[in-house]
Order: structure tokens, then sequence, then C-alpha cells
């Protein structure tokens, strides 16, 4: 007797909204939206939709990297939309719900003289999953999870996908006029979690980094930095 085997299609797409990057992960039919950028993104997200013949039904899940407002700008209308499903990390996910964000810190000295540390009031919504450490998406039809990669806000959640691409949000940062050739995000509030979390994504073995401001890379560019720096994770884990 024959064997069926289903081989399953999937594509990786970064949707460019301005300075902010939200990407789009296709398996057969079904879809993740990994963040909304700025309020007013949804119509760019519908139109690369539209443009890639994606129904906007076959979204299932909207995962929400962390909650800074070019991140989660424009998930009320996305969710409309798609009806999709909103995960976040349940940090975030309190403060979303009532109509606040996590404080944006910014690591750089030049930049705290000229700007002030800024937090937002938005338009709450809700939130229909929320994570606190590891979470599978396997009952969502996904061979991915959620990881909880904080430093740069509380609430910051990476997804891996296939044990191999890791959506990271904002824990890598690259601004060459600000951090030269640095991954460390040059907004932080917990600085010291940012090495702890780059360690978690190594171990988790992932290959690629998708992040939400720039260019997508390989992973050995973090080991090879904190190699350079010298920097060792103690065991962070409990
Ligand atoms: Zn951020
Ligand atoms: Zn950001």
């Amino acid at each position: 007797m024959q064997e069926l085997s289903l081989v399953s299609m999937v594509s990786i797409h970064r949707i460019k909204l301005g300075y902010v990057n939200s990407f789009l992960i296709k398996e057969n039919n079904n879809c993740i939206l990994v963040d909304t950028g700025m309020p007013k993104s949804h119509k760019k997200i519908v139109h690369f939709l539209q443009k890639n013949s994606i129904q906007p039904e076959n979204i299932k899940l909207i995962i929400i990297t962390h909650a800074h407002i070019d991140h989660i700008g424009s998930v009320k209308e996305i969710k409309e939309i798609t009806g999709a499903k909103v995960l976040m990390h349940k940090i975030e996910a309190e403060l979303v719900e009532k109509g606040d964000t996590p404080e944006a810190v910014l690591t750089n000295k030049l930049l705290k003289k000229i700007f002030s540390s800024t937090k937002r009031e938005i338009a709450p919504f809700s939130v229909d999953i929320k994570v606190s450490d590891e979470f599978s998406l396997k009952e969502y039809g996904f061979d991915a999870k959620i990881i909880h990669t904080l430093g740069h806000t509380d609430g910051s959640i990476s997804l891996i996908f296939k044990q191999k691409h890791a959506f990271v949000g904002d824990i890598v940062m690259k601004f060459p006029l600000l951090s030269g050739r640095s991954y460390f995000p040059i907004v932080a509030n917990k600085k010291e979690k940012i090495y702890e979390s780059w360690k978690k994504l190594i171990d988790e073995g992932v290959k690629w980094l998708y992040p939400s401001h720039g260019k997508i890379f390989p992973i050995r560019l973090l080991e090879k930095e904190m190699e350079k720096k010298k920097i060792v994770v103690k065991d962070f884990r409990d």
C-alpha cells in the first residue's frame, strides 16, 4: 500500500511598515501574523494580503512580540478583518487591556539626554491567548512555540517556528549610528536580561533571527558579539 505523505509548504514574508517589520508565516493555508506596526498600518497589511492572494480569514493567530506602539498599533483593525486570535505575554496583555503600554527605557546615554522615556496610552483591546513562559502552538496547527525573552520589556516574547526561525521583536536591534556593530537594543528596561534572552534563543538551536527593526540575520552574529565582549551567561534558569 502506498503511503501518503503530506508535504507542508511554508513561506515567510517580511511586511515592511515604515521602520518596523511585521511578518507573515504561511504554512499551507494557515497563517500567523507577527506584530501589526504603528496605528493605521492595517491598510498596508491588507494590501499585502491581497497582492499575495491570501484570504484574511486564513490568518489564525496574531502574535504580538511586545506592547510598544509600533508593534500593537493596528491590532484592533487586523483582528476585526481576520477574526484571528491575539496572543501576548500576560504581563503586557494586562497592560493593553487597560489601555496602557510598557515604558520604553533608552539604554543609550546620548539619546537619554535628548528624549525622556516614553509611555503611550492606547485604546484598549482584548487578548485571547495570554502566555507566561513556554507555550506550544501545536493545538493551533503550527510546529512552533513561544518563549519568554525579556529585557526590552518585561513581557517580550519570541516565536520559534520549526525550531529554526525566531521572530524576536526588539530583543535585538541594529542602529549602526548609535550602537556600531552591536545588536544590543537601544531600548531595554532590564539591560541585564538581554544577554540571557539571547542565550535562550541560542540554546533553542535557532538559526535565523527575524527582528522587528532591520533585516533578517543568522544567530551566529549574536554568538560572535557575546564572545567578543566575553559575556558569559550563568545558569539563569530556575
Ligand atoms: Zn519595542
Ligand atoms: Zn519596536
